[in-house]
């Protein structure tokens, strides 16, 4: 049977003496991994269009479960980025963090627009907006977290549910959500989280990550919600 997906590169690695196994997030069946023949020959022209985080339309032939790529017709590179190494860097993280979170074989076209949104948006910033990628690359990471159902309770204390009041909160990596500055004597590892980090997360979460380059945002906002970013990360990841 052949079979035609809407697929964005997540990773390859080699395998065999010409052959290459690529990780791919398609919008028919989620994460897959498929099998490319002799594609490490010199006159090969699938790698090419199969290059980490192109989005590509893939063939596939299954037999017996196993699937191996047999045609690509590129979409979109994404190389145009005009931010050059330093939005590559960003991508290329992001899409270890995806292939780290996103475990199952498990169809979500919510994922897989995310994702192509996500790119399209990095591809689409001039160089100088360094401030539009993080805050689309955290935007993303905190609207995955969402779609893959961890809640990040920003609204209440995860210690004693009362609802936050601006100024000195934290944030609790091993409970995932915010920390009242009362309980936050009593509670493990924790780090601070401002009032704008709050907003940008909830802001991240009630739009889409398309209209998330309005968002004004300056360093020292930015570098705390890396912070509180890395921590969720952590508890969800590991
Ligand atoms: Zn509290």
């Amino acid at each position: 049977m052949d079979y035609k997906y809407q697929a964005i590169v997540l990773g390859k690695y080699d395998i065999a003496e010409t052959d290459r196994m690529y990780v791919l997030y398609t919008k028919e069946a989620g994460k897959i991994r498929l099998v490319a023949h002799g594609v490490r020959k010199p006159q090969a022209k699938l790698a090419g269009n199969l290059e980490t985080m192109s989005h590509a339309e893939v063939f596939v032939a299954r037999a017996r479960g196993k699937g191996k790529i047999t045609g690509v017709i590129p979409v979109d590179f994404f190389v145009s980025a005009k931010g050059g190494i330093d939005f590559l860097e960003k991508i290329f993280w992001t899409l270890n963090i995806f292939d780290r979170l996103v475990t199952q074989e498990e169809k979500d076209e919510k994922i897989f627009e995310l994702l192509l949104g996500y790119l399209r948006a990095i591809d689409g910033l001039a160089e100088e907006e360094t401030a539009k990628a993080d805050i689309f690359t955290y935007g993303f990471i905190f609207k995955l977290f969402h779609l893959l159902g961890y809640g990040l309770e920003m609204g209440r204390c995860v210690a004693c549910n009362a609802t936050l009041r601006s100024g000195e909160n934290f944030f609790e990596s091993e409970r995932g959500g915010t920390v009242c500055n009362a309980c936050a004597a009593h509670v493990g590892k924790k780090v601070k989280i401002t009032d704008e980090t709050i907003k940008f997360i909830r802001i991240f979460l009630e739009n889409r990550i398309e209209n998330l380059g309005k968002i004004k945002a300056d360093k020292k906002n930015l570098s705390n919600l890396k912070l509180v970013a890395h921590e969720a990360i952590k508890w969800i990841a590991g």
